[in-house]
Order: C-alpha cells, then sequence, then structure tokens
C-alpha cells in the first residue's frame, strides 16, 4: 500500500505519494491561494493528490490513507487554528473525503517533520527525539516511546513560543521574548540588520550592495564562516541563544536525539558545532550523558514523508 502526505503551507501545498519505507515515489504541486474560501483550498489539495496519484502510476485503491501537516493544531479531523490562513474550525477531513474517500490524519507541520526524521531520517532507531525547526518561526516536534507527543490539547509541542528572553521583543502570538524572536532565520536577519546599522562596514552590507532589506540567513552565515567579524558577532548571539533553547529542551524532555531542521540548518556542521561548542556552559547534569545534537537529513521532503506515515 501508499500513503498520501500533503505538506499545506501558507504559499504553497506539495503533495507526494510514499511507499511503506517512508520513500517519496511521485510528487504534485499548487499554490495554496490561502485567502480563498476553505473549500476551494480543499479542493485543490484533492485535485493536487489525484495528479501525484497519476505522477506516481498507481491506482486510489492502492493508497491507505491520507496525511496532511498543517501550519497549525488540528484535533479529530478538524483544523483547530491556521493562524496564517486564517482558519478556525475547519472540517478537513469531512471536506477532503468528498473528493477521495480515505482515512485522514493530521499534525502540525514541526510534528510530522520529526515524525518522518523518527520514522525515515537522523533519528531512526531512537526511543525518543525533539526535532526544532529553524525557520520563519520556530516549530517543535516531539516523538516519545517512539509515539508523537503532541500534548494532550494539541499544543504540546510549542517550543517556539517559550519565553527565553523576559519582556524581550514581540512576538507574533503576542507575547514577549518567545524562543522563535531569537532562534528563527527571522531572529538572524533583526540582529544582522541591528549589527549592519550600527557598523555598516562589513561583509554582510556588501554582499547585498548595502541593501539591509536584502539580508537573509544564508548571507549573514556566509560572511561568518568566510571570517567576517560584524556577521560572527551576529552568528555567536544567535548560537547562544540556540544553545540557550536546546538546553531547555534537555532540561524538559532529555531526548535520545535533538535535530536541528528548518532552512537555517542548511548552515550544516558550522551552525551545529557553534551550537555544541556553547552547550556546555547551560548544561545541568554535566556528568550524565547528554542526547546527540544532529542536523535533519530530509530537507523539504520531511512535511510530505512524515504527513504521509501518519496513516502507517
Ligand atoms: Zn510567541
Amino acid at each position: 500500500m501508499y500513503y498520501i502526505g500533503i505538506d499545506l503551507g501558507g504559499t504553497n501545498i506539495a503533495v507526494g505519494v510514499v511507499d511503506s519505507e517512508g520513500r517519496i515515489i511521485a510528487k504534485a504541486e499548487t499554490p495554496t491561494l490561502a485567502q480563498r474560501p476553505y473549500q476551494d483550498v480543499i479542493r485543490d489539495m484533492a485535485l493536487c493528490t489525484k495528479r501525484a496519484i497519476e505522477n506516481a502510476k498507481i491506482s486510489e485503491d492502492e493508497v491507505a490513507s491520507i496525511g496532511i501537516g498543517i501550519p497549525g493544531v488540528a484535533i479529530d479531523g478538524v483544523i483547530v487554528f491556521c493562524t496564517n490562513l486564517g482558519w478556525h474550525d475547519i472540517p478537513m477531513e469531512a471536506e477532503f473525503r468528498k473528493y477521495i474517500d480515505k482515512p485522514v490524519f493530521m499534525d502540525n507541520d514541526a510534528t510530522v517533520a520529526g515524525w518522518a526524521e523518527h520514522q525515515a531520517g537522523v533519528s531512526r532507531g531512537t526511543n525518543s527525539s525533539v526535532f526544532l525547526t529553524l525557520g520563519t518561526g520556530v516549530g517543535g516536534g516531539i516523538v516519545l516511546n517512539g509515539k508523537i507527543w503532541a500534548g494532550e490539547h494539541g499544543a504540546g509541542s510549542e517550543i517556539g513560543h517559550t519565553v527565553l528572553v523576559a519582556g524581550g521583543d514581540l512576538c507574533t502570538c503576542g507575547k514577549r521574548g518567545c524562543t522563535e524572536r531569537y532562534c528563527s532565520a527571522s531572529a538572524i536577519i533583526r540582529m544582522a540588520k541591528e549589527a549592519c546599522a550600527k557598523n555598516p562596514e562589513n561583509a554582510i552590507m556588501t554582499a547585498v550592495n548595502g541593501d539591509p532589506e536584502k539580508i537573509n540567513a544564508k548571507i549573514v552565515f556566509d560572511a561568518a564562516k568566510a571570517g567576517d567579524p560584524v556577521a560572527l558577532d551576529v552568528f555567536d548571539k544567535y548560537a547562544h541563544y540556540l544553545a540557550l533553547a536546546v538546553n531547555n529542551v534537555i532540561s524538559f524532555f532529555d531526548p535520545d536525539m535533538i535535530i536541528l531542521g528548518g532552512g537555517v540548518s542548511r548552515a550544516g556542521d558550522f551552525l551545529l558545532n557553534g551550537v555544541k561548542d556553547r552547550l556546555p556552559e547551560y548544561l545541568f547534569y554535566p556528568t550524565l550523558k547528554q542526547p546527540e545534537l544532529r542536523l535533519a537529513s530530509l530537507g523539504n521532503d520531511a512535511g510530505i514523508i512524515g504527513a504521509a506515515l501518519l496513516g502507517q
């Protein structure tokens, strides 16, 4: 049998046909156009799924289930909310089954990415892991005792919205000082802009031809890797915050493995080692065996794979 994985994003809907080993055998994509009525978005999700099934050269009868990773919280087939789609109480399963009548499983996008790594990626074979997605925001995906843990009410892995700096930067969630405001790609850009405003003679500003609006996380990391002192300062600050966030995860869960994923993790070993170097400062039981800190291995496909394997 095959499993459909749908990565529902604010901009794009990506669908994959996944086999029981977690391999994607075919894909299809369509724009989300999120401002439309939800019925239209769900219809396009179903049509895109039919295209992916066609691309895989299999029949709908060979599909066991539909899995959807959503940027929000879902309970019992209903999306409780998806903030960046402006959705509340959307009957996703009932609506989707009008087009393809298969069981529908849903979970948060960071949760499914963590599940993908546990089932088919870097944390395969571990008993417990915490996945941190470092993108525009910061998400968390928790696997405990080989099972997804999303809390009793669906909000148990919102690691990005634990407060890291009391009274700190204002977050989209309304609180101040959330981990997301210090450990996301947006945080790197904000810190780099602040550093460039104070000290504009640096490799970041050269890379963006003097236009700070063009700064992204990769430019900052590349300049830091090349040894630019201003960029290294930004990286140092960022790695310090991320080490604090990782330490909070260790204090709370003490899992086998903590995985860094999302766009920022493309900085690779430079980032991984930057965090590892700073961790010992914060560890509470430094003599105990510590969780392994690793980079995600499935990249952008984790969303599709993890969603698909929800139904396995
Ligand atoms: Zn927040």
